[in-house]
């Protein structure tokens, strides 16, 4: 019998979460958002679910040709654009549309050799400070690239620093709306939160809702996935391989982090941090057995972590452990709550996943 942890990757959850965002977005066109892998789930797994999309938008070379090798005709956006100027080649032979956030990618741009020109998303910087043009230098690069023969359209992009927090959208919102007064070309700024946050105002023409199509609230714990009604797309679940009776003063795992006070049964689970579960889960980090909400108890070790099985009697080997998603008997964990407990994100959890966890399409 092999290992019996795996993955599973809910279609139907993908589908409803694409629609969630449509529907948030207003009219907006919607990028699906399946960079790094598809937030873990795998861009072969998701593809099908989410080609009610309107385009993909990622960032590396490699899965803008995993797309078109799908099958997919439609829009393909590079988030960062080209690294290379010999990327520029791939952006003309797979028609993908790229995204100019510096001076030397037009440099590029203006010395490619190309019969058939090409889209672009020209990249303000409206406060994130991480890619794109200040506003001062902006409406040059704008008319930079305008007037390149090897451009076909450019659109205007920009990225929110807090859309899922207090400070929001409003400042980002004026920088850009005056940097792209009166320039011609589509506009993009909405990730998931400011979808579900701050449309239709954030929405503009094109939306890029990458973690709540795979059933994270970006903006957990004010918000829960339910609260926006979005299905988890990722199910990690593993069985008890083992049980071990503490009697008072007995310690579980590495460092003996966690001692018993009394009389309790804990169940050892095939997973670890070897899977891609955080190591810094403390003790409480919640769990389901059997469908039923219990512990964590004690360290994250590489293979196995440890539960408490005070609240499940008829719990032993075998029984079903669920880390995050969809349990038994219509049972849920949201992988945010556990995010939540190992002072992380959903975002980590999901790309975390690790390639020995075994996963298919549920
Ligand atoms: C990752 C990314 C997104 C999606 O962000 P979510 O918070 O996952 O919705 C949108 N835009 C850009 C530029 C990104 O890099």
């Amino acid at each position: 019998m092999p290992r019996p942890i795996e993955a599973l990757i809910h279609p139907d959850a993908l589908a409803h979460n694409l629609a969630r965002a449509r529907a948030a977005a207003g009219g907006a066109r919607v990028w699906a958002v399946v960079k790094a892998n598809a937030y873990g789930h795998g861009i072969e797994r998701v593809y099908e679910p989410l080609r009610q999309a309107d385009g993909f938008a990622l960032l590396d070379l490699a899965e803008a040709e995993r797309v078109r090798a799908l099958g997919w005709r439609g829009p393909v956006l590079l988030l960062e654009g080209c690294f290379e100027p010999r990327d520029l080649e791939l952006c003309s032979r797979l028609n993908l549309w790229h995204t100019v956030h510096d001076e030397a990618q037009i440099d590029w741009l203006s010395r490619h050799k190309t019969d058939t020109p090409q889209r672009v998303f020209l990249k303000l910087n409206s406060g994130m400070n991480r890619l794109g043009f200040a506003p001062q230098s902006f409406r040059t690069a704008y008319a930079r690239l305008a007037a390149l023969p090897q451009v076909d359209e450019v659109s205007l992009m920009t990225h929110f620093a807090d859309a899922d927090g207090a400070s929001g959208v409003a400042a980002q919102l004026a920088v850009f709306e005056q940097a792209c007064a009166g320039l011609a070309g589509e506009r993009s700024l909405a990730n998931s939160a400011a979808v579900l946050r701050h449309a239709p105002a954030a929405a503009a023409d094109w939306v890029r809702p990458g973690i709540m199509v795979y059933g994270s609230a970006p903006d957990h714990p004010q918000h829960t996935a339910a609260h926006w009604r979005l299905q988890p797309a990722m199910t990690l679940r593993t069985r008890l391989i083992g049980v071990q009776q503490l009697e008072p003063g007995d310690t579980v795992g590495y460092g003996r982090t966690f001692v018993a006070q009394q009389r309790l049964r804990i169940g050892v689970a095939a997973c670890g941090y070897g899977d891609g579960y955080p190591r810094h889960a403390p003790s409480g980090t919640p769990v389901l057995v059997d469908g039923v909400r219990t512990r964590m108890v004690g360290r994250v070790s590489m293979d196995m972590i440890t539960v408490d099985l005070d609240a499940l009697p008829h719990a032993g080997v075998g029984s079903e452990v669920t880390l995050w998603g969809r349990g038994p008997h219509a049972s849920v964990l949201g992988i945010d709550e556990v995010a939540q407990a190992a002072q992380t994100v959903g975002y980590e959890l999901m790309c975390a996943l690790a390639p020995r966890v075994p996963t298919r399409t549920a």
